[in-house]
């Protein structure tokens, strides 16, 4: 059985800042309003014959999603981004362009990008991670990391 929480209705969302590095259109900074639509599959159990309840998987997708809001997205392992400093300031290079953010302004994410589909593989890895610690039979879970309304990128994980 599934369960499925859609990001609009359930405030699973956040505003954030990014850039695709050396992409035509995309490479500037720009924002997005995203939200998170989540699947979740496995079989019921426990005393209300839950597959998972949705309060604990709200609770996780909305910490990560507040750890994003508001802040500029940084891919830690870009290929195309060389950092220079990281302390009070992120300084940062892509070809001639010169970055200098202030680190509180800055979400840095161990992703080469921060696009839909490496953020939707980061919170299904992320939440598959949380809900390991609970006592749920999952068996796979989709997330959709979308980029307002109308576009987005759905990563399906497989608990081992
Ligand atoms: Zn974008």
């Amino acid at each position: 059985m599934k369960i499925i929480i859609n990001g609009i209705h359930a405030n699973l969302r956040f505003a954030s800042a990014h850039m695709i590095p050396c992409h035509e259109f995309c490479g500037g900074i720009h924002g997005h309003s995203y939200h998170v639509d989540v699947t979740v599959e496995g079989e019921r159990g426990g005393e209300f014959g839950f597959v998972v309840d949705f309060k604990t998987v709200k609770g996780i997708v909305r910490k990560i999603c507040k750890k994003l809001d508001h802040k500029l997205l940084i891919p830690e392992k870009s290929k195309e981004i060389e950092f220079k400093n990281m302390d009070k300031f992120v300084e940062f290079s892509i070809r001639d362009k010169e970055y200098k953010i202030p680190r509180e302004d800055c979400c840095l994410l161990p992703l080469t990008s921060t696009s839909a589909e490496a953020m939707s593989q980061y919170f299904a890895e992320k939440l598959l991670q949380a809900l390991a610690l609970e006592e749920a039979d999952i068996k796979t879970l989709e997330i959709c990391v979308n980029e307002g309304i109308g576009q987005g990128a759905c990563f399906t994980k497989t608990a081992e």
